[in-house]
């Protein structure tokens, strides 16, 4: 799809993006900039990306005079949300180039699925995800309840749909698995061994449909609540060792599936000594991720810009990091006073700071835990970002 080309009957190159949350519109953005025009499909009328977009086809993801749209307004097609029915890929995909594709998505959208796959390219990626088993009926409940005792303390995450550490319950007893299982309305679940985690990063790749694979270094990134709160992108944020073996891994999960578009694969660092050498594999979002957004002010091309041009079929350019950056993740807490009134951040202090990015993504209302925006901080050498970094935390607390 050339950017900013327009076709014998006038219509302008457009890309398209299922679901219209701060992920589409910093999508949105990122193709607007080369001059495509886009359309985004979503139902909410005031959404991030639906607000920003040339198109806003306002319409449940799995509607199918909504898809029709879509795919006669738009040349190539992405989704910025992992849980967008994997049917809605698969439709656009009959008539239209779509970035990931609906098998990957699926993959991607169940845990156990996501395991197994991890378990496949385990021995060209050099890691394998916790140790785990499959929840899914009574029988299987009752066979870890009375054989893998070695899975305790444990996570029991269900399936499908979490994100942000919902649809998780940590549990001690077999007791409690139970009980949590219950909790969770009996789904498809897995319980995962709780692991003694002294770090967390991910690792940003874009792969094109040639087969071209690029990668950002691995940020590490620290969670509050489930949520992620803060990412730290400079050199020796980890150990170096570490970060290649990391993103070697991405890469070749990747690769493995066929991998098309931005994907980010998370990944735990444990105690040095364990049987995991030090890294686990956690989960894999096949999308521009939260802990990629520092790319934007902190790269020469985003993750976004490598969303465009992956399913654009441009060729991808190898990111290059230009600052050290920590992002910081502005939640609708932020929003509220010690005494709970609604008050507009200190935005002009913020802002006085040098090296801060504010990113906001037009959400209407502040709600506790609702991610209304972020803030990136750069400069010239890391010990600098850290005391903005700290600076700017305290304005915000
Ligand atoms: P989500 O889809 O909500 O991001 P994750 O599986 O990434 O779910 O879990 C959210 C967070 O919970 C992780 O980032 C990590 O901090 C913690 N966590 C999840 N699984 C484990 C585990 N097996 N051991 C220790 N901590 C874990
Ligand atoms: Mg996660």
């Amino acid at each position: 799809v050339y950017p900013g080309s327009i076709d014998a009957a006038g219509q302008r190159a457009t890309l398209g993006v299922l679901g219209g949350g701060q992920l589409g519109r910093m999508f949105v953005h990122a193709a607007q900039r080369l001059g495509y025009f886009t359309a985004v499909l979503e139902p909410d009328a005031q959404s991030p990306a639906g607000l920003v977009s040339h198109h806003h086809i306002q319409t449940n993801y799995d509607d199918p005079a909504g898809l029709a749209q879509l795919a006669h307004l738009c040349q190539a097609i992405t989704t910025e949300f992992e849980n967008v029915p994997a049917q809605a890929l698969q439709t656009l995909a009959q008539t239209r180039p779509v970035a990931p594709s609906a098998a990957v998505v699926g993959i991607a959208q169940n845990r156990i699925e996501e395991k197994a796959h991890f378990a496949a390219c385990a021995a060209v990626s050099g890691v394998t995800c916790a140790p785990y088993a499959v929840v899914e009926t009574t029988a299987q409940l009752q066979a870890v309840q009375a054989g893998r005792a070695d899975l305790l303390p444990g996570i029991l995450k269900t399936a499908r749909m979490g994100y942000d550490g919902k649809g998780q319950v940590r549990v001690k007893t077999t007791d409690e698995l139970a009980a949590a299982w219950a909790e969770l309305g009996s789904v498809a679940c897995v319980l995962e061994k709780m692991l003694p985690l002294t770090a967390e990063c991910s690792v940003l790749v874009a792969r094109g449909w040639d087969g071209q694979v690029v990668s950002f270094a691995p940020q590490r990134n620290v969670h509050v609540n489930g949520i992620l709160a803060v990412t730290h992108a400079y050199e020796g944020n980890m150990p170096a060792a570490l970060a290649d073996r990391a993103r070697d891994a991405a890469v070749s999960i990747a690769q493995h599936i066929g991998y098309v578009g931005v994907l980010c694969v998370e990944f735990f660092v444990v105690e040095d000594g364990t049987e995991h050498g030090g890294l686990v594999v956690n989960e894999m979002a096949p999308r521009p991720h939260n802990s990629g957004h520092y790319t934007l002010d902190a790269c020469d091309a985003s993750q976004f810009d490598l969303q465009v041009h992956t399913m654009a079929g441009l060729p991808l350019p190898q990111p290059r990091q230009h600052s050290p950056a920590i992002m910081l993740n502005l939640l609708g807490d932020v929003w509220f006073d010690t005494s709970g009134h609604l008050q507009e951040p200190d935005w002009h202090s913020v802002l006085s700071l040098p090296g801060t990015h504010l990113h906001l993504y037009g959400k209407v209302e502040a709600r506790p835990g609702r991610k209304m925006g972020h803030l990136t901080i750069t400069g010239p050498d890391v010990a600098s970002v850290q005391t903005v970094a700290y600076r700017v935390a305290g304005l915000l607390s």
